[in-house]
């Protein structure tokens, strides 16, 4: 008798590689699109007597209803529209894909974007398709329309900004195909805070619209809390598959308390987009490197031969991502998170010394 994994575990999921996240001890971390700014000493202290006074003895509020009163508000979700938590928006994506996955069901995505869209279909069994962007990563708009009219994908997920190329998509493109979508379009604005666009307000005219937002890349990417904001009759829906307890009392609570102060939250984004032109203008001016325009909290970039240029600033003592090779559009790419004035200079000044050595 056969008692190993291969007999026992999906061949889809022993073929796939787990999600790598690399070692950064002792780097400089701008690998991960996290927010580099810690909270302020004061409310850091609150939040100490907030989880000391926690019944931590006791399963969170499931409907998490403090919480989301301060979403609602920070977030500007139109009233009418209800919100669905999750342990980040990585869980929401799972959920969305457990709930359309009918015997043939599509899901529907572009490339290169978010690969958690690609590994979530593979993980939930949903067929997949990736439309690729076109050669400045826009939307192909004419292939995505003939992809949604032949297969009709039950789920159409979209990054707004997308990750990894940083940029913001056409929106008369997006309208385009939520309206010739039959399925759900998820817009992932995962990036708001760095962006000056967002479908949120287009809720109320799209009956198949829904928009995710996260507090990862306000500077809470630890506590992991992702939201999903649509029509009642849809998140009645997903919310079945919710798994009762799955947004911490500690996460809750936490979240709740620093939302009330959004705007340390809004001032630190700020910082962030002054310096994302900063370093867009840093790294247009070293020989040898091409920037693509960025509306997110991170920017992409093309260099000769980007595995020694990685290697390099690694050994510099600069973490960074590294995408060459994960996408045929984004051969020699690198992509760095914007970070703190001081760890962007470093990074600069380590990217200019590691050009040098490889040239
Ligand atoms: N969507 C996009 C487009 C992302 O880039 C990421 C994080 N890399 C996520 C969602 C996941 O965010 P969370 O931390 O909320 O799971």
């Amino acid at each position: 008798m056969d008692k190993t994994p291969r007999s026992v575990i999906r061949d889809e999921i022993r073929s796939i590689a787990a999600y790598h996240v690399p070692d950064s001890r002792g780097l400089i971390k701008l690998d991960a699109m996290e927010n580099p700014f810690g909270l302020p000493a004061e409310l850091r202290e609150q939040i100490g007597e907030l989880a000391s006074a926690a019944s931590l003895n006791r399963y969170p509020d499931p409907g998490a209803t403090e919480l989301k009163v301060q979403l609602r508000e920070v977030m500007r979700v139109p009233d009418g529209m209800e919100l669905l938590l999750g342990n980040g928006s990585d869980e929401l994506i799972q959920i969305l894909a457990l709930a359309v996955n009918r015997p043939a069901a599509m899901l529907l995505g572009v490339e290169p974007s978010f690969v958690m869209f690609r590994m979530v279909a593979i993980a939930t069994g949903i067929r997949y398709m990736g439309v690729p962007l076109s050669p400045e990563f826009g939307l192909d708009v004419q292939r995505l329309l003939a992809a949604i009219r032949e297969f009709q994908p039950a789920l159409t997920f979209i990054a707004y900004p997308n990750n990894p190329t940083g940029n913001l998509f056409d929106g008369e493109a997006i309208r385009a195909l939520i309206e010739a979508s039959s399925g759900l379009v998820v817009l992932d604005e995962a990036y708001h805070a760095f962006a000056g666009s967002s479908f949120m307000p287009e809720l109320e005219r799209y009956s198949n619209l829904l928009v995710m937002r996260t507090l990862s890349k306000l500077g809470l990417a630890g506590l992991r809390l992702g939201m999903l904001v649509g029509r009642p009759e849809w998140l009645r829906e997903l919310e079945k598959l919710r798994l009762p307890y799955n947004v911490s009392v500690l996460t809750q609570q936490i979240a709740a308390h620093v939302l009330q102060r959004n705007d340390i939250l809004e001032s630190h984004a700020a910082v962030i987009r002054q310096e994302r032109g900063r370093l867009l203008s840093g790294l247009g001016s070293l020989a040898g490197v091409q920037t693509f325009p960025s509306d997110a909290n991170f920017i992409l970039f093309r260099v000769r031969r980007a595995d020694a240029v990685f290697g390099g600033l690694k050994a510099r003592g600069v973490l960074i991502k590294n995408l060459s090779g994960s996408h045929p559009a984004l051969v020699d790419c690198l992509r760095v998170t914007v970070g703190t004035a001081e760890e962007n200079d470093r990074f600069l000044s380590a990217l200019q010394q590691s050009l040098l050595q490889v040239a």
